[in-house]
């Protein structure tokens, strides 16, 4: 589509993005990071606008149509955000994660038991329209970060709720965590295990009732277990995520990265300390690396875009510019903000300044939105172009349930 090179710095979220839309364009991409970003720590699921002021955001489209003035998007908030969200359902296409854009936010029930909203999921995360007429919560002995009668009060309601727990599994070690779970569950005699034990408790129907486990279905074969368990129980059965570590977000970036590089986008590890003028970074032990116009893509605090000084002063890692105070400094406006501007350019995520995704439940969004205007500013009018052609033009779903069942319920959540 068009020649020409960029680098990326950080592989979270944001960077990923970045990097899949140029490579999509034909560049030649770098991406440079220290570490994992912060995918690894949550499911993997994609926020558009969860909460306004603590209250959970029933339709994002429409708070986005009415907020985007006050926030970084501006007014044209409704068309972009269409051309983003069918790009990233070709991107979740091409990962072999076929999940419908939704019109409205769901809500899903955490690992402690509480309702919130959702919007975009993988296709093994739990994701409910109206309440489940039944639901079967099921505990794994030995997996401390999931009781399944704490998750079951999210449930309660008209619909019957019941709580079930699998013995410990032959091979379990005391040391087992998220991550060994997965693992075992992803071999063929964890699968064998674990189907066999829910037949066991549940039986086989083709019954309405939901089937809830903890997310550590697998680290790689996910879908192929779901789609063996749902076949052997007759039942939809759907993960919830647990606290970090996140097997649905290391899931996520594992085919990501695996896809990026299939695409001949080369990844460099280190550290950068600077941004090259004559294109591409300079690393912590003066190697330059990559080539052309650079995309910041470093996070806030946790993922190492902001340095933290112990009087609250945060700094941009890299240009070591000031970029806000924790505490309240002399300038109110330095005090609120955490990050470049998206007006400085090739900045994308949770370094661009003006967002807070952990109190708005946005990062996915802030994330798709920063990116593309990041790479716009590298190849102009590239998002565009790209919401034109094959790969992205999947029409976003029609869901035409309403995402709470009943006005009470959307109180709840
Ligand atoms: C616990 C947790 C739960 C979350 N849950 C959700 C959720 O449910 N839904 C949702 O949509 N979002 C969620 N988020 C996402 C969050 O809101 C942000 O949107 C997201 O973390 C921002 O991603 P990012 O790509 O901007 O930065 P990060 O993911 O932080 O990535 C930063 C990258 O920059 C690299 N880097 C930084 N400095 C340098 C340097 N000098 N040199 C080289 N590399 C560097 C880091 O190594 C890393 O690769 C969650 C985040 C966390 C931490």
């Amino acid at each position: 589509m068009t020649g020409g090179a960029a680098t990326v710095v950080g592989r979270g979220p944001a960077g990923l993005l970045a990097a899949t839309l140029l490579a999509a364009a034909g560049l030649s991409v770098h991406v440079v990071s220290s570490a994992s970003g912060t995918l690894p720590l949550w499911s993997g699921r994609f926020n558009f606008r969860d909460w306004d002021q603590g209250v959970a955001v029933d339709n994002p489209w429409d708070w986005w149509r009415e907020h985007g003035e006050q926030h970084f998007v501006g007014g044209t908030a409704g068309a972009r955000w269409r051309r983003l969200w069918s790009i990233w359902r070709a991107v979740g296409q091409q990962l072999g994660m076929d999940a419908a854009i939704p019109e409205r936010n769901r809500w899903t029930v955490t690992s402690l038991g509480r309702r919130r909203p959702v919007f975009w999921t993988p296709p093994w995360e739990l994701a409910l329209d109206t309440a489940p007429a039944a639901v079967a919560v099921v505990g794994l002995e030995g997996l401390l970060d999931f009781e399944p009668e704490l998750v079951a009060d999210g449930f309660r309601g008209p619909g019957a709720v019941r709580t079930l727990r699998l013995p410990l599994p032959p091979a379990w070690h005391p040391g087992w965590g998220t991550v060994r779970w997965g693992a075992f569950l992803d071999s063929g005699s964890g699968a064998d295990w674990v189907e066999q034990q829910l037949v066991r408790v549940l039986g086989r129907s083709q019954g309405t009732e939901l089937v809830v486990l903890p997310q550590v279905l697998g680290l790689s074969r996910t879908e192929v277990l779901l789609d063996r368990l749902e076949r052997s129980l007759g039942r939809l059965v759907r993960e919830v995520g647990l606290a970090p570590p996140g097997l649905g977000g290391m899931r996520l970036e594992a085919r990501w990265t695996a896809w990026l590089l299939s695409s001949g986008v080369q990844m460099h590890h280190g550290r950068v300390q600077a941004i090259r003028g004559a294109g591409g970074v300079t690393m912590a032990d003066g190697r330059p690396v990559g080539e052309g116009p650079v995309i910041l893509a470093t996070g806030g605090i946790l993922g190492g875009g902001v340095r933290l000084s112990a009087d609250g002063t945060g700094v941009d890692a890299i240009s070591g510019r000031l970029l806000g105070y924790l505490a309240d400094g002399d300038d109110p406006a330095l005090a609120l903000r955490w990050g470049l501007a998206l007006d400085d350019g090739g900045v994308a995520g949770r370094q661009a300044a003006g967002c807070d995704p952990d109190v708005h439940g946005d990062g996915g969004a802030v994330c798709l939105w920063t990116a593309a205007e990041a790479v716009d500013r590298v190849v102009p009018g590239l998002v565009d172009r790209l919401a034109r052609i094959g790969a992205a033009e999947v029409a976003v779903q029609d869901v035409a349930a309403p995402v709470l069942g009943t006005e009470e319920e959307a109180k709840r959540v």
